[in-house]
């Protein structure tokens, strides 16, 4: 599988803002300052699309990225939107703005028909926080497919890394969760991620 373009497309705060071209989306989600703006530099190879900011929770807009995929055996390219939501659980943001936040993100998941897959990340230094398990909960409440990302792997030694991991499940409530290991600093996890979202645009 091979990135063919990845560029910013363009940003929303409400359903009307939303591409009027509908295609498969890939979704990001996870507290400020998890990676995740690194983690989508990383995935597309193109520096600074998503901004590693060094303000968490400034990013309050639901921010659209097309992608294109080129796969293995396909004379296909195959385009789709990485859709980047904006960190939850950051404490200077206030609880009014909480609830603003999390009326327009459920807004967002509950009604985008073109949703394959959420990756939730949980930075794999901490136990997933209650906010955290809160999304995750409501994920799947709501029937939405979860992918768990633990990232900054590069952080811990494997057989630790191996430890949380396993913790995280076992917080999560879901033993038998795939959760996929990934550093944007070594690019660990990219090739499976990629390949994850093949398996989705191929079916
Ligand atoms: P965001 O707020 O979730 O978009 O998080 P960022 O991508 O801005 O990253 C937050 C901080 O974590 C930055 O200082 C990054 O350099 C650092 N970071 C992100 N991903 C990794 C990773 O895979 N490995 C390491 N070592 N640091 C990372």
């Amino acid at each position: 599988v091979v990135v063919t373009k990845g560029a910013y497309l363009t940003s929303a705060v409400k359903k009307e803002q939303y591409p009027e071209v509908k295609r498969p989306e890939f979704v990001f989600i996870g507290r400020s300052n998890v990676g995740k703006s690194s983690l989508i530099n990383s995935l597309t190879r193109v520096t600074n699309l998503a901004r590693v900011s060094r303000q968490p929770g400034k990013t309050q807009t639901i921010n659209y990225f097309e992608v294109g995929l080129k796969i293995d055996g396909s004379e296909e390219r195959t385009d789709f939107y990485l859709v980047d939501l904006p960190g939850y659980g950051y404490a200077k943001t206030g609880k009014e703005n909480r609830k603003i936040w999390k009326k327009f993100i459920d807004e967002y998941l509950l009604n985008s028909e073109s949703i394959q897959f959420v990756c939730q990340l949980i930075d794999i230094r901490h136990d997933p926080m209650q906010s955290d398990i809160d999304m995750f909960r409501w994920l799947v409440t709501n029937g939405l497919p979860v992918l768990v990302i633990a990232t900054k792997t590069d952080k811990l030694s494997r057989s630790a890394a191996q430890k949380q991991i396993a913790r995280m499940k076992q917080v999560l409530g879901v033993p038998e969760l795939d959760i996929l290991p990934y550093s944007s600093l070594k690019n660990e996890g990219r090739s499976e991620l990629l390949d994850s979202i093949a398996t989705s645009l191929i079916k």
